[in-house]
């Protein structure tokens, strides 16, 4: 089946998203100073829009990058409005905007540059992978001290994803010094051990995950015990069931790290029983969420 071509909001101006043209001092080319968000579409719906944008402002915030974030978020329902999306993603970006080549930021800049766009998402082979579970690798964490802001610097991320896909896995979990494991190169991680879920407390070493925030919710609810702390590389042998989340992975079981089983080496029974509770969440939200304006 023939898919809609994304469609993008540059600054408010709606149009194909190959026709999108940027600046060479855009300072998010130069130095990869902006701010991103990834969100989920369901149904033609966008899915945790207040989340995504109370994580954009606060990203904004810390690296002073002062934009409109209300007038971002009726771009984005206008954007998709304009587009037949069923199943999709909207990135959307806000860079610093152009300036002459400093390294400082630039006293009188130009207004912040504003993407955003829309491309259909198949889905299927996520739905797989989360029947199945992944094999993933364990790589060392390269990035800098404030992975809580969500920036486009992500070339840290990308060369962990690039090992985990030249090994044959799915993603990589991003080993600190000290041995902790911190997150994936685009998700969150959990363990299980002995019917308690573990995932790492929120600090400046993660991403406050939208999908971490909703399941460590969803868990509470199914009495499923809880506890943010760090899991340790060491001791991965000792969890029983390990899963990656994230807006497009959604609840993903991981099967294999270094090619050693986790648990059984399937699925685990607590793993399955999350991402039922996030299926069921999603469901519940489209039977109440009001349909698309279009
Ligand atoms: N951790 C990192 C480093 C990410 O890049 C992402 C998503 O891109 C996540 C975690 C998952 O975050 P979310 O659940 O908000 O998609």
């Amino acid at each position: 089946m023939n898919q809609p071509s994304p469609l993008a909001s540059w600054n408010g101006e709606i149009m194909p998203l190959t026709e999108v043209r940027v600046p060479v001092l855009d300072r998010a080319f130069l130095f990869g100073d902006a701010i991103y968000e990834a969100l989920r579409v369901y149904e033609g719906r966008p899915f945790l829009v207040d989340e995504h944008m109370a994580r954009l402002r606060r990203s904004l915030d810390q690296i002073r990058i002062e934009a409109d974030v209300d007038r971002i978020e009726r771009r984005l329902f206008e954007l998709l409005e304009r587009h037949p999306v069923r199943s999709g993603l909207v990135y959307l970006q806000v860079t610093r905007g152009v300036a002459p080549r400093t390294h400082y930021f630039p006293a009188n800049p130009t207004e912040p540059n504003e993407l955003i766009y829309v491309s259909p998402l198949d889905d299927d082979p996520h739905a797989r992978h989360r029947e199945t579970g992944v094999d993933v690798i364990t790589f060392d964490d390269l990035r800098w001290k404030r992975c809580d802001i969500k920036s486009v610097n992500l070339l840290a991320n990308c060369m962990a994803a690039q090992a985990a896909r030249e090994a044959g896995c799915a993603e990589a979990i991003l080993v600190a010094a000290d041995g902790a494991i911190t997150e994936g190169s685009h998700t969150s991680v959990f363990g299980v051990r002995d019917g308690a879920v573990m995932t790492a407390p929120l600090a400046r070493n993660i991403l406050p995950g939208i999908t971490r925030s909703l399941v460590v919710e969803l868990a509470d609810r199914a009495g499923i015990p809880i506890r943010e702390e760090p899991l340790s590389r060491d001791r991965l042998s000792e969890v029983d069931e390990l899963f990656l989340t994230g807006t497009t992975a959604e609840v993903l079981p991981v099967t294999r790290v270094d090619d050693q089983p986790i648990g059984s080496g399937q699925p685990g029974e607590v793993t399955r029983q999350i991402a039922a509770a996030y299926r069921g969440h999603v469901a519940d939200w489209l039977a109440g969420a009001p349909a698309p304006a279009r």
